[in-house]
């Protein structure tokens, strides 16, 4: 979370401080900046409202999907009040927000995972909820942008949330047995069961710079290395080197980077739609 510039004992509203780089901001240029850091360049992390008011077209997104809410099969200790104090501080019903929106007024169909919610984590909503973002795209014909920010599986829900791996990829292959174009765009973090699941199989992959992309956690990762890992390892920018990415996008460039592939992919659905009308 960002820091408020104390003044007087008070926080002031009208700075914040870099979580990156310390320095101080003026808040109204911090957020015509899209919350990047005007010095160091550090994309701080977005909420979905924030992101799709950042992408799509303006009052476009309908939510959808929104009757689906978490049960504690397991009965894991704790679960139940983590979920309410997460709801409580969001004002999501999980992690995962769904529904259609216009870009640069095509239709397409959004799934956005927000980490302020238990850390983005995947549990058997927000797995639905991609999975029907997913085959909305599908059978509708609209292309599929997935925002990815999540530390992976929820604990919580054991192998129901390993289950949604399978599920959300196997919604993936129906997008493709469709001719129906995915992108996902990977934020900070796209991690673990997230990663090894519906992120990683999309057709177009673009990533924000320096996010963290990887499977297992830095403290696991460094516990296994035999080697010194690189200084930048598991970020965007050390995976894209090894090809698992196709482009890093800064945040200035997302809008029109995600414009230019839906109507270069999603083309042919326009003209289809326009056939069958
Ligand atoms: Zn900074």
């Amino acid at each position: 979370m960002l820091v408020r510039k104390p003044a007087g004992g008070q926080p002031n509203p009208n700075f914040v401080q870099c979580v990156n780089c310390k320095k101080t901001l003026f808040t109204a240029e911090f957020e015509a900046s899209l919350r990047v850091c005007q010095y160091c360049g550090h994309h701080h992390r977005l909420n979905w409202r924030q992101r799709v008011a950042f992408t799509f077209d303006a009052d476009s997104f309908v939510e959808t999907d929104t009757g689906i809410s978490s049960l504690d099969p397991l009965e894991f200790p704790e679960y139940a009040e983590k979920h309410q104090q997460a709801q409580a501080k969001t004002g999501m019903v999980d992690s995962v927000i769904c529904g259609t929106a216009l870009l640069d007024g095509r239709p397409v169909s959004v799934a956005v995972s927000d980490f302020h919610f238990m850390g983005g984590s995947m549990g058997s909503v927000s797995g639905e909820k991609v999975t029907r973002a997913l085959e909305r795209g599908a059978n509708e014909g609209m292309p599929v942008i997935i925002f990815c920010a999540s530390g992976g599986a929820r604990m919580q829900e054991g192998l129901l949330s390993l289950m949604q791996m399978a599920k959300t990829t196997a919604a993936v292959e129906l997008c493709r047995t469709r001719g129906v174009p995915y992108i996902a765009v990977f934020t900070d973090p796209t991690m673990a069961g997230v990663l090894a699941s519906y992120a990683s199989v999309a057709d177009v992959i673009l990533a924000e710079p320096k996010a963290l992309v990887g499977f297992a956690g830095a403290r696991v990762s460094k516990q296994a290395q035999v080697h010194k890992a690189p200084d930048d390892f598991q970020t965007a920018e050390f995976v894209f080197r090894s090809g698992m990415l196709d482009r890093i996008v800064p945040r200035r460039e997302m809008r029109s980077t995600l414009v230019s592939l839906v109507r270069l992919l999603g083309g042919h659905l326009h003209l289809e739609a326009k056939k069958v009308g």
